[in-house]
């Protein structure tokens, strides 16, 4: 695997690739890699003739108290997950290689990017647009690989090809999860072994409400039930939760456990509509 800071070396890198006219993956995270990346790994690696992952915890999409300094960093370990995964080329840079000092553009996806996550934090989408238009730009992948745990940035990303006429393929894998059900996330590492025994709490309530409404009872059935067990789980807050057309109807929901926030969906069923 080839480990490349800059974006003259993306471009250097996939010269030959793109002149064979091979077919390039692309898999955007921000590192701290568990078994959600490195299924999107294979799965590119599968997929496509080179596959590239692009490492960068991205500044512009954390809020001003969000967790950006504390996010969970460690390239050594990522970049042997990666190569065992099947990357070929991983994409490191430093903030100042994305963001130059006069930086000053931006992609906002408006109503999709301002509902559930969006309301919470105003101006994650506006950054992960952003940074996933600049990545499709310095890449120019074939295909880009997103993982359905963050149902709705995939569909925003889907409105931003469609929008902005990109002809990038999409994919969206299912959501990788522990044993126990909780959605594999980064942002795990920060739980204490109570606060994850609690954390537990929304994804129960998710299959719950999946449950109810695959039981006759629709999506009015499903948030619910979901919403009932989660106002009576003990020791985490919720932010929201609701049922929202995400690439199919679809119910989200974030809530926090300590100073943790987590995020998990399920796709409700196509006749829930
Ligand atoms: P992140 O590094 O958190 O920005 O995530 C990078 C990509 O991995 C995104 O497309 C996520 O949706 C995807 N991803 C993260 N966690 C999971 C998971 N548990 N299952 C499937 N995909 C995931």
């Amino acid at each position: 695997m080839k480990v490349v800071q800059t974006v003259a070396g993306v471009r250097e890198a996939l010269m030959t690739p793109r002149e064979e006219a091979m077919r390039i993956g692309l898999v955007p995270t921000m590192g701290a890699f568990h078994e959600g990346h490195l299924t999107l790994f294979r799965t590119c690696d599968q997929e496509c003739d080179v596959a590239v992952a692009s490492l960068f915890v991205n500044p512009t999409q954390f809020g001003p108290t969000e967790d950006l300094a504390s996010y969970p960093r460690d390239l050594e370990r990522d970049k042997l997950l990666a190569e065992e995964a099947g990357i070929d080329l991983l994409f490191a840079p430093t903030v100042e290689e994305v963001y130059p000092l006069d930086f000053q553009t931006a992609v906002e996806v408006t109503q999709l990017g301002s509902i559930l996550e969006g309301a919470s934090r105003p101006t994650h989408f506006r950054g992960v647009a952003t940074i996933c238009l600049k990545l499709f730009n310095i890449v120019q992948p074939s295909v880009a690989y997103f993982g359905r745990k963050d149902a709705q940035q995939a569909a925003v990303i889907r409105t931003m090809l469609r929008d902005l006429n990109l002809t990038i393929e999409l994919r969206v894998i299912p959501i990788v999860r522990d044993a126990d059900g909780l959605a594999l996330s980064s942002r795990n590492a920060y739980l204490e072994p109570d606060e994850r025994r609690r954390a537990l709490a929304l994804s129960q309530a998710l299959q719950a409400g999946l449950e109810a409404c695959r039981a006759g009872g629709g999506t009015e059935a499903a948030l619910a039930t979901a919403r009932r067990m989660l106002d009576s789980a003990e020791g985490i807050v919720v932010d929201y939760l609701a049922v929202a057309d995400l690439d199919g109807p679809t119910l989200a929901g974030a809530v926090r456990v300590g100073s943790t926030r987590l995020i998990d969906n399920v796709l409700l069923d196509e006749e829930a509509r």
